[in-house]
């Protein structure tokens, strides 16, 4: 099965939307390719996430160090283009892998079975694979173990997802409700400093903003709205009233009606 251009790009955003390059190295990554590599009797099994211009490991059993490795076709970087589990069984007599850097070099790869690691909307990041210096074969259980073990490396990336989704929801929510609290406290300030003012000023002896229900709290502060009306009212009602009416303002001109607009 080979990409498109386009599947390719689609491919890679689904690589970047997991955020999972670069991230530090994650102990249930580590634990499924220690399964590989012991369920294989291999040296060598990694996790990987095949990138734009390299192959960058979550877990790397057996090549400790290692980061990244170039994107060469033979290995990662072609297991992704195809559906189902990628198997080299001798890499030196291999079309596809015999002029590999990783065959012909000091780590002497032979022996190269992987399976793509799929999204739910089918876009394969990377593999779980397993390395041998030896050829061998592989049976059909250990392909499927090698798949088995993708899917759950794939449901552990979803969770992963959903946890980064969870922590930033929370975080909006409490940079939400930090400005709430910051305007809040303006607000009684302004409250403060405007009762200070008011306080010599003639006024009702109780609140005249406690609607039909009334409120016999002391008066201590006056609001006025964008027609002119004017009431006095204790400190919650005002509160109450400057949050949720938008024309309404702490007033300082002697006005009236407001009282009579909030009784209606
Ligand atoms: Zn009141």
């Amino acid at each position: 099965m080979t990409s498109t251009v386009t599947g390719v790009d689609a491919r890679l955003a689904a690589v970047y939307r997991y955020e999972i390059l670069d991230t530090p190295r994650d102990g249930t990554f580590e634990g499924f390719a220690r399964i590989a590599a012991r369920q294989f009797r291999v040296p060598i099994s990694t996790v990987t996430i095949v990138d734009a211009d390299r192959v960058w490991f979550a877990a790397a059993e057996g090549l400790p160090g290692v980061a990244q490795i170039g994107t060469e076709p033979g290995l990662c970087a072609s297991a992704v283009l195809q559906s189902g589990p990628y198997v080299v069984n001798d890499a030196l007599v291999d079309p596809r892998t015999m002029n590999h850097p990783l065959v012909r070099g000091a780590l002497n790869l032979r022996f190269y079975a992987a399976a793509p690691i799929t999204t739910r909307d089918g876009h394969r990041l990377g593999t779980v694979n397993v390395i041998d210096s030896a050829p061998r074969d592989v049976s059909t259980d250990e392909t499927s173990l090698l798949t088995d073990l993708a899917a759950l490396v794939a449901q552990h990336l979803e969770l992963r997802l959903a946890a980064l989704d969870a922590v930033r929801a929370e975080q909006a929510l409490r940079r939400d409700a930090d400005t709430r609290a910051a305007a809040s406290m303006q607000l009684a300030a302004r409250m403060r400093s405007a009762g200070a003012a008011q306080r010599t000023t003639e006024h009702p002896g109780h609140c005249q903003l406690g609607g039909p229900a009334g409120c016999t709290a002391d008066a201590e502060l006056k609001v006025a709205d964008t027609w002119g009306d004017h009431a006095w009212g204790c400190p919650a009602h005002v509160e109450e009233i400057l949050t949720h009416a938008s024309s309404v303002f702490l007033a300082t001109q002697e006005l009236d009606g407001l009282a009579g607009y909030r009784s209606r």
